[in-house]
């Protein structure tokens, strides 16, 4: 489902509970090379079809996948889709971009149980600049890391921007179409929403491409960023006041 000149949506076809309509998987550029946030969990053979489909009707290839976060459902099946994509030609050598910590305990595990994919695997941090090349004619985008711990402690965002469209921020699991994120650490969650509020302020960022929603339409996937960020500062400091 196309959502913006320029974003994909591939549904993780993984629902289930605590994943409202499971992982939404985002495909960004209108280029021949284009760029993947998120990878859904492991072994999904639905979801794993529909990729093909959309390279084969997009006729593009995907050779980055940028991960948002340790979690299953984001990065175990990473290796499925590097595994999918060079075995029907359509990219030689994908890479799979995620910030790496082996002090964390999440990628110690996720290490040992997809040691697979450490051969396709780079770490990337905060500030990164990923550029991916439109369609002839068309600016090209910038995506660009933003650190937000809290949900888990290597949650990354990825800010679009793309001269003369609108700013917009894949949000991963930090903020989600529901009303409020699962936290591993609650202060950095807080400072997290902080972050991403002064971000949406200072760079006018419009939208939030979220990675859960209730339903797979638009209005529930995009939403609007700055009502979102203080609805939902709002419903923290409400909550930590009684
Ligand atoms: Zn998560």
């Amino acid at each position: 489902m196309q959502l913006s000149k320029q974003v994909w949506l591939i549904p993780g076809e993984n629902p289930g509970q605590g994943y409202l309509c499971g992982t939404n998987v985002y495909v960004v550029g209108s280029g021949k090379s284009r760029v993947m946030i998120d990878a859904c969990t492991k072994n999904v053979l639905k979801f794993l079809a529909n990729i093909k489909e959309f390279c084969q009707t997009q006729q593009c290839t995907i050779d980055r996948i940028l991960i948002t976060h340790g979690h299953h459902d984001h990065y175990a099946g990473a290796f499925d889709i590097v595994e999918l994509l060079i075995q029907n030609g359509f990219s030689t050598n994908p890479s799979v971009f995620k910030f790496v910590d082996e002090k964390l305990e999440t990628d110690r595990n996720r290490l040992m149980e997809h040691p697979e994919i450490e051969s396709y695997l780079f770490n990337t941090r905060d500030g990164d600049v990923f550029t991916v090349i439109n369609a002839p004619g068309e600016t090209p985008i910038t995506l660009t890391c933003v650190e937000t711990p809290g949900h888990i402690d290597d949650h990354l965002c990825f800010l679009l921007q793309q001269e003369g469209e609108d700013n917009m921020l894949f949000t991963g699991d930090h903020i989600i179409g529901a009303d409020s994120s699962y936290f591993t650490n609650y202060p950095e969650y807080l400072r997290s929403l902080d972050k991403v509020r002064d971000l949406t302020i200072k760079l006018d960022i419009k939208k939030y491409f979220v990675a859960h929603s209730y339903t797979l339409t638009k209005d529930d996937i995009m939403l609007d960023g700055l009502a979102k960020v203080e609805e939902l500062i709002a419903s923290r400091k409400e909550k930590d006041y009684r």
